[in-house]
C-alpha cells in the first residue's frame, strides 16, 4: 500500500479502546501504509484489544512500571517482527487523588507514580529499544503530552509536573538518540474524552474548556491527531528533533 509509512512497522503503546488517542495514531499509520504491533498493559486491556479485531499474533504485554515487563515485550516484538521504524508511547496514569482539589493534596507515592508511568517511562522504553537494536537507523518516537504541563490547569496537578517532565525528557532523548538516527517528538493534544481523562477531577469543565478556546469551538479529534503522529513518525518530518507540536485546534493561543 502507498503512503508516507508505506514498509516501515512501528510499536503502538496505549490502546485501551476506540477512543484512546493511541488508536487515532495506529489507523492513521495504517492509513499511510505503515504495520502497527500493539502493546497492553495487562490481560484485562489485552481482552479489549482482541475485542477491537486486532489479531493477537499482533499484540505483546507491556507493563512500563517494570523494566523486566519492557526487556519481555521488547525481546518478543524484536523475535516476530525484527527491527521497527518507531514507536507511540500514548501511556500515562496518576493515582485519582492526585488529579482533584489542590497540589497542595499530593503524596510522596502519588507524585511518583505519576512521574513514573508517564514520564519515566519514555526513557524506559527508549533505552530497552536501544539496549536491543531494536529500532531502525532512521526511526521516530512520539510521544503524547498536554498544556498542563506549562500552565496551571484545574485538577491536572502531578499529572502537569509529570509532563513536563516529559517533555523535557523528550529534549534530552532527542538529543542522545539522535546520533544514531533516531528522532523524539511529542504531540501536545487538545482535552479528548478517553479513559485516562475520565480520571481527573471535573473532566467535564476541562473538555468543554478546551473545546471553547479552539479557533473554531470544535474540539481537534482522533483523526488530526493520527495525521500528526504519521507525519512525526514518517520522512516527512526528518527536520523535527525534540520538538512539542500543538495539535489542539489552538487551545494554546489563549
Ligand atoms: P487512554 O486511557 O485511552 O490511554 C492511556 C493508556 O495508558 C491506556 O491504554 C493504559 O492501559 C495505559 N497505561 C497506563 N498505565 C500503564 C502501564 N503501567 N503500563 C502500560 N500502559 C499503561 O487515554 P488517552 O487520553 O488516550 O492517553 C494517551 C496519552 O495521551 C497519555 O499520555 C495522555 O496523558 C495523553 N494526552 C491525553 C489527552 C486527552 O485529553 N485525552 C490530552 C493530551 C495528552
Amino acid at each position: 500500500m502507498a503512503g508516507i509509512l508505506a514498509g516501515k512497522k512501528f510499536l503502538v503503546m496505549g490502546v485501551a479502546n476506540k477512543r484512546s488517542i493511541a488508536w487515532g495514531c495506529a489507523q492513521q499509520i495504517l492509513a499511510q501504509g505503515g504495520e502497527v504491533i500493539y502493546s497492553y498493559q495487562n490481560e484485562r486491556l489485552q481482552k479489549n484489544l482482541l475485542k477491537l479485531g486486532l489479531p493477537a499474533d499482533r499484540m505483546v504485554e507491556c507493563d512500563v512500571a517494570s523494566d523486566e515487563s519492557i526487556d519481555a515485550a521488547f525481546d518478543q516484538v524484536k523475535a516476530a517482527f525484527g527491527q521497527i521504524d518507531g514507536l507511540v508511547h500514548a501511556v500515562a496514569f496518576a493515582p485519582k487523588n492526585e488529579l482533584e482539589g489542590s497540589i497542595l493534596n499530593s503524596t510522596r507515592d502519588g507524585y511518583l507514580t505519576a512521574q513514573n508511568i508517564s514520564s519515566y517511562s519514555l526513557i524506559a522504553v527508549a533505552k530497552a529499544a536501544k539496549a536491543k537494536q531494536l529500532l531502525a537507523e532512521k526511526s521516530s518516537i512520539v510521544t503524547l503530552t498536554f498544556i498542563g504541563s506549562e500552565r496551571a490547569v484545574t485538577n491536572y496537578n502531578t499529572m502537569g509536573i509529570a509532563k513536563a517532565a516529559l517533555e523535557s525528557s523528550v529534549r534530552y532523548l532527542a538529543r542522545d538518540l539522535g546520533k544514531t538516527g533516531t528522532r523524539v517528538n511529542a504531540i501536545s493534544a487538545g482535552a479528548m474524552k478517553t479513559l485516562a481523562v475520565t480520571g481527573i477531577g471535573g473532566h467535564k469543565d476541562l473538555l468543554e474548556q478546551s473545546r471553547s478556546l479552539t479557533v473554531d469551538g470544535v474540539n481537534v479529534s482522533l483523526e488530526e491527531l493520527g495525521n500528526c503522529c504519521a507525519f512525526l513518525l514518517s520522512d516527512l518530518s526528518s527536520g523535527l528533533v525534540g520538538d512539542v507540536i500543538y495539535v489542539d485546534k489552538g487551545v494554546h493561543l489563549s
